[in-house]
Formats: structure tokens, C-alpha cells, sequence
């Protein structure tokens, strides 16, 4: 099939203070390479935005290293539950679950609920989707993740609420919890999509809901695709990735979107960073933390902002 336009890709597998919890900055980049790698030749090779996206999710959910599928962090009582979205810019529908256990591949949830009329499903409905799909069980917890937990519950296994409440400084001091994977691509026949899979931010209250399966974290139109990681409350309050595409759909530039927006988020002391995508082919990125873990393929190559600490909030190519 003849190409249309240039396809582009983003990914990321979260933000943070340091590459150190994630393994460094050769694994971190070979990781994400590699998968920028197979996506994109997916793109290349005729394949949809929402097809590329699924397929970048499941590849980062496999990853043990990012905070998503195996290797999901715990919530405060020692259990992996993850969320997932997925919004087609062309078809202009969001779907997601949000806290399913148990699973493989949360993005295939999000994938099969494109075409349902109920489009977004919470724990139990999750759970009763998966099992009516047959999806075999998965546990998706890594001896790193019980340990990381472990330890830093160690003082707390006393204490008459442990297991239940969150402790959020512990949850925003902790580098374990940062490591949300997204993805967003323009196919060849310049169509949108984004994507986003989470295991949270770690230790948190049962029953708190991501921003991943949402569209303050995940949103996409034929203008525009944006995928954001961070603490979750921070991108739910900005409304970051809705804020950001709908800015692009209303005639601002990506670039100038994501400087406004990320400007903004900044003054509010956030700690978040987002991916982002136009039908033109603009890649952007923008963080108020330190380090952002994205790779992106721009049509010649492949770059990542691994190393980015110019001390602009976004960055574009
Ligand atoms: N945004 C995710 C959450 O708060 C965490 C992350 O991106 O690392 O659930």
C-alpha cells in the first residue's frame, strides 16, 4: 500500500527524577529503541494509527522495566491493579478499563471496548469483561516490584492502616511508581491515535483512579494525539492531554499548545510530562520533572530525550 504521508512516531515509558530505578540510561535506550524500531516498521508497512498504538502498548506492558502490564508497581495493599486507554483520532472514540488485575495486555481491553457501546469499565466490570473474553490469567508482578514494595512498607506493616490507605508522600517520593508507557502515531494515511498503560503511581488507596484511562491522560483527535505520565492527580488537575489536543484542534500550533500548556502545569508546581503528535507530522514532547523517557522515530531516525536537560519545558523535531 502507497503511503499518503510520512508516518510518525512517539512512545514513552514514564517520567521521573532519575534513569537509575528503571535500569539506566543504555537499557533504558535500548528498550525503547527497539521498540520504536518495530512499531514504526508496522507503520511503515501499511499499518493504522490504532493499530500501531496497541501494538507499541502491548510491546511496553511486556517490558518487566516500565510501571505497566508486567511489572505494574503495588497499591498500598500489595496488589497490581492497572489501567489502560485507548482514543482512535479518526473514529474520535475513547475506551479503557481502569484498575483490572490479572491481565496480560490491559490495551487489548481497550482495543475490544473501540467497538462496544459501553466504552470505559472499572474493576469488576473489567473483570467480568475479561473473563466472558476468556483472556487467560496473567500475574503480572516481578520479584523488583515485590521487593521495591517490601521495602518501602517495612515500617509501615504495623501500623492499623496499612494496606488500605495510600501515603502519598511515600507515593511521590518513590521512583518505583513512575514509568506509565504511551504511545502516539500518524499513519500513513495521516490518521491519530494514542495510547496509554498504567500500573499507577504504587502505593496507592484502593480504588483511586488513574489518569491513564482517562482523557486528562490520554486523548486524540484528527488533529492531534497526546499521551501524558506523572502523578496522576497533577495531569486529572491541568486536564493536560485533552487541554493540549483541543488547543491543537482550535488552531493553535502544537509547539505553541504544548509551551502554553506546559507553561501552565509548570506554574502549578506539577510533576508530569506528556508525548505528543500532529496530522502534520510535529513531534513534541514537555515534562516539569527531570527526565523524560520517550523515543520517537521522525521519518529519517530514531531519537529519544533521555539525555534532555536544557531546561526548556518541550521540545519538538
Ligand atoms: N500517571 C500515572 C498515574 O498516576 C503514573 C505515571 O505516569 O507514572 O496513575
Amino acid at each position: 500500500m502507497a503511503l499518503q504521508v510520512q508516518p510518525k512516531l512517539i512512545i514513552h515509558g514514564g517520567a521521573g527524577s532519575s534513569l537509575q530505578g528503571k535500569g539506566g540510561l543504555v537499557a533504558v535506550r535500548s528498550s525503547l529503541t527497539e521498540i520504536v524500531e518495530e512499531v514504526y516498521s508496522l507503520l511503515l508497512n501499511g499499518g493504522s494509527s490504532a493499530d500501531a498504538v496497541v501494538k507499541g502498548c502491548q510491546l511496553l506492558e511486556d517490558n518487566p522495566r516500565f510501571n505497566a502490564g508486567t511489572g505494574s508497581v503495588l497499591q498500598s495493599d500489595g496488589q497490581i491493579r492497572m489501567s489502560a486507554s485507548l482514543m482512535d483520532g479518526n473514529s474520535g472514540h475513547f475506551s479503557g478499563v481502569i484498575n483490572v488485575a490479572r491481565v496480560k495486555n490491559p490495551i487489548d481491553m481497550a482495543l475490544f471496548l473501540q467497538s462496544s457501546s459501553d466504552r470505559v469499565l472499572s474493576d469488576y466490570g473489567a473483570a467480568e469483561l475479561a473473563r466472558e473474553l476468556q483472556i487467560p490469567t496473567h500475574n503480572a508482578l516481578t520479584d523488583l516490584r515485590l521487593h521495591e514494595w517490601i521495602q518501602e512498607r517495612e515500617e509501615n506493616f504495623n501500623k492499623t492502616m496499612a494496606g488500605v490507605v495510600a501515603e502519598p508522600e511515600m507515593a511521590k517520593n518513590s521512583e518505583a511508581g513512575r514509568g506509565t508507557i504511551g504511545v502516539v502515531a500518524l499513519d500513513g494515511t495521516g490518521k491519530l491515535a494514542a495510547g496509554t498503560s498504567t500500573g499507577g503511581k504504587g502505593f496507592e488507596r484502593i480504588g483511586r483512579v488513574s489518569d491513564s484511562a482517562m482523557p486528562a491522560g490520554n486523548y486524540a483527535t484528527q488533529y492531534a494525539g497526546v499521551s501524558c505520565t506523572g502523578i496522576g492527580e497533577d495531569i486529572i488537575d491541568e486536564c493536560l492531554a485533552a487541554k493540549i489536543v483541543i488547543r491543537v484542534s482550535d488552531g493553535m500550533s502544537l509547539q505553541e499548545a504544548m509551551l502554553k500548556s506546559f507553561t501552565e502545569a509548570n506554574k502549578n508546581q506539577r510533576d508530569l510530562g506528556a508525548i505528543a503528535l500532529d496530522a502534520n507530522g510535529v513531534i513534541s514532547y514537555g515534562k516539569t520533572c527531570e527526565v523524560l523517557l520517550a523515543a520517537y522515530h521522525n521519518g529519517d531516525s530514531i531519537g529519544d530525550t533521555l539525555e534532555w536537560n536544557d531546561g526548556k519545558l518541550i521540545g519538538y523535531c
